[in-house]
C-alpha cells in the first residue's frame, strides 16, 4: 500500500466526511477502521443545516435529504399533560436553503457516505486499526494492525476521527477534561404503535424524566432516547424489559418488538489541544457532549470540513504551512462553548429543585412555544441550532467587515433568480462575491490571483442577509468569509492572500451570476 499524505483513523461520520472532501480535492489519503463495516446502530439522529450545506458542496445534500425526514413539529409534553407544540416547518425560512430540522440514522447516514466515497474509487480500509504512531518531525509514522499483522505507514498527518475513547488522543497523551452526568441515558429502536409513533418529534419531561421520540422512515418504528428511570438506574445489565411499563404508560405507546437497546452515560469533555504537531483531533474525539440539541455529529462533521481544506491546501503548497494552525483556534473555541451551552441547557431541564420546575412548567410549557412564534426569535434559535451561526471573527484568517457581515462570518445564503449564491461554493475553493458591481481594479486582481470572481445583482435578499453593496467579499473553501472590504480595496486582498501565501486550487477565470 503506497503511503498516503493523511491517514484518517476512524470511518464515522467525522472520518467519512473529511475523506469524502479530501476525495474531491484529490489528496491522497488512506482511511481506516477497526470495525468490519460500517456502524450499526442509529445513535445521532438530527442533521442540521450547516451541514446540509456542507453536503451540498459535496454534491450529496439532495441524496440525504431524500432519505431523511424533515421535522415539522416537535411535541412538548410537561409532567405527563399533552403540552403544546412547536412548529418547525420552514423554521429557517430565508435563512439556509435548508430551513428545516432533518432526522437520519446514523446507520444509514454513514452507509451513504461510504458509498459515495466507494463511487469516488476511495475503499475504508475496515478491520485495520490503528495501535501507535510516532512524530518524526517532518512525517508521522503510524503502525496499523490487520488480520494480525503489523505495517509501518508513513504520512504527512494524522487525523484522529476516531471517536471519544480516541486512540490518537491518548497516543498524544492530551488530557480530556471535563466531567459525567450522574443520569444514566438510553437509547432504544422499536416496532410500536400509539400517540408518539405520530410522525413528529415528542419531548417529555418531567423531574428526573426526559425522553425523546423520533419517527423513522419505517412505518411503525419510533426511536427513544431517554433518561432511564431512577429505580432502574443503579441495576447491572438493564433491558429494554426493565422498562418497558414506565415508558409505555408515559409515552401512551405500545411496543411490539425491541430492535436495538442500549445504556450509557453521557460525559461532557474537550480535549486540551485538537492539535499537537503534524496530529489533529476531529469528532468525538475532541468534544463530547450531552445530546441536547443534537450537536455532536454535526460538530464533528464541522470539524472535518474546517480541517480538510487547509491540509488539502497546505500539502498542495497552496497556502502557508501556518494555515493549520487555525484548525485549533477556530475548532477548538466552538467546542467550548457547544459544551457549556448544551451543558448548561441539559442541566436546566433535568435539576431537581424548584428552579427545574419552574423550567420545565412555565419556560418550557408556555415562554418557549409563545416565543418561537416570533419570526425573530425563531430565527435566532434557527441560527443556534442548525450551526450556521458558527463564526470564526477572532481567527487570524478573518478580517475586515462589510454590512454586517464581518470575516469569520458564515456566508449568508442569499436566494437570486436563477439559484442563489451558494452554488459557486461547489469548487471548494477560494473565491470573490460581489452583490452589485465590481470594479475594473477588482476583475483585474481577482484574475491575477487565479481567483474565480462572482457578481450577483443587488437585489433585497442581499440587503436582508446583511451583505453590503458592492462590497468585496473574499469566501474561504468552507463557506466563510475570511476578507470583507466595503470599498473593494484591491490592496488589501492582496495583502490578505500573500499573508497566508493563498493560490485557490484551480485556475479559474471571472464569472457573472
Ligand atoms: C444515543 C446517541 C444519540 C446521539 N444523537 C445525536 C444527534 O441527534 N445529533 C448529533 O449530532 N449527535 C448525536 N450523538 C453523537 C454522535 O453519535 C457522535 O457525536 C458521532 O458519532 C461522532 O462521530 P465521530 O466520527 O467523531 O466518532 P464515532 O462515530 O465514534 O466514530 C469513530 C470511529 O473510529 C473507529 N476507531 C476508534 N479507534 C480506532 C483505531 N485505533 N483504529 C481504527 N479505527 C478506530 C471506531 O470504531 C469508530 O467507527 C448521539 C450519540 C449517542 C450515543
Amino acid at each position: 500500500m503506497r503511503d498516503p499524505q493523511i491517514l484518517i483513523v476512524g470511518a464515522g461520520p467525522t472520518g467519512l466526511v473529511m475523506a469524502l472532501w479530501l476525495a474531491k480535492l484529490g489528496v491522497p489519503f488512506r482511511i481506516i477502521e477497526k470495525n468490519g463495516g460500517p456502524g450499526q446502530t442509529s445513535r445521532a439522529m438530527a442533521v442540521h443545516a450547516r451541514t446540509l450545506e456542507f453536503y451540498r458542496q459535496l454534491g450529496i445534500a439532495d441524496e440525504v435529504v431524500r432519505r431523511g425526514i424533515k421535522v415539522e413539529r416537535m411535541r412538548l409534553h410537561e409532567g405527563g399533560g399533552d403540552g403544546s407544540v412547536l412548529n418547525f416547518s420552514d423554521f429557517g425560512k430565508g435563512l439556509s436553503p435548508y430551513p428545516f430540522i432533518l432526522t437520519f440514522p446514523q446507520d444509514e447516514h454513514e452507509r451513504l457516505l461510504g458509498e459515495r466515497l466507494h463511487a469516488m474509487g476511495v475503499q475504508v480500509e475496515w478491520n485495520t486499526e490503528l495501535s501507535g504512531f510516532t512524530d518524526a518531525g517532518d512525517h508521522i509514522e503510524a503502525i496499523l494492525k490487520a488480520d494480525g499483522k503489523e505495517e509501518k505507514c508513513a504520512t504527512s498527518f494524522l487525523c484522529g476521527c476516531d471517536g471519544a475513547h480516541s486512540a490518537v488522543r491518548e497516543g498524544l497523551k492530551l488530557k480530556f477534561p471535563g466531567g459525567i452526568y450522574e443520569q444514566m441515558f438510553f437509547v432504544a429502536d422499536l416496532a410500536a404503535d400509539g400517540a408518539p409513533a405520530n410522525g413528529d418529534v415528542n419531548f417529555f419531561l418531567g423531574t428526573h424524566q426526559l425522553c425523546l421520540t423520533f419517527p423513522i422512515r419505517t412505518t411503525g418504528m419510533v426511536r427513544l432516547i431517554g433518561i432511564l428511570p431512577r429505580e432502574v438506574a443503579g441495576r447491572e445489565n438493564v433491558v429494554f424489559d426493565d422498562i418497558r411499563e414506565h415508558f409505555e404508560k408515559m409515552l401512551s405507546l405500545h411496543v411490539h418488538k425491541v430492535n436495538w437497546f442500549s445504556t450509557y452515560h453521557v460525559h461532557h469533555r474537550v480535549a486540551e489541544h485538537f492539535r499537537l504537531g503534524r496530529v489533529f483531533l476531529s469528532g468525538d474525539a475532541g468534544h463530547v457532549h450531552s445530546p441536547a440539541g443534537g450537536q455532536g455529529m454535526n460538530t464533528g462533521i464541522g470539524d472535518a470540513v474546517n480541517l480538510s481544506w487547509k491540509l488539502a491546501a497546505v500539502l498542495a503548497r497552496k497556502a502557508d504551512y501556518s494555515l493549520i494552525d487555525t484548525y485549533e483556534t477556530e475548532r477548538i473555541a466552538f467546542a467550548h462553548s457547544l459544551v457549556s451551552t448544551t451543558d448548561r441547557l441539559f442541566r436546566a431541564v433535568v435539576q431537581e429543585n424548584l428552579a427545574g420546575e419552574i423550567v420545565r412548567s412555565i419556560l418550557f410549557s408556555h415562554v418557549i412555544p409563545f416565543l418561537m412564534g416570533f419570526s425573530p426569535i425563531r430565527s435566532s434559535q434557527f441560527r443556534l441550532i442548525s450551526q450556521t451561526r458558527i463564526s470564526y471573527r477572532h481567527s487570524p484568517l478573518s478580517e475586515g467587515n462589510a454590512g454586517d457581515v464581518r470575516g469569520g462570518d458564515r456566508l449568508p445564503w442569499v436566494e437570486t433568480d436563477d439559484g442563489a449564491n451558494f452554488a459557486p461554493l461547489t469548487s471548494l475553493d477560494w473565491q470573490v462575491h460581489v452583490y452589485g458591481q465590481a470594479s475594473q481594479a477588482l476583475r483585474r486582481a481577482a484574475s491575477d490571483a487565479n481567483l474565480a470572481l462572482h457578481e450577483f445583482a443587488w437585489k433585497a435578499p442581499a440587503e436582508h442577509a446583511g451583505l453590503e453593496r458592492d462590497a468585496l467579499y473574499l469566501v474561504r473553501p468552507d463557506g466563510h468569509i475570511a476578507l470583507a472590504n466595503s470599498k473593494q480595496d484591491v490592496e488589501k486582498l492582496r495583502q490578505f492572500l500573500s499573508k497566508f501565501k493563498i493560490t485557490p486550487f484551480h485556475a479559474t477565470s471571472s464569472a457573472n451570476n
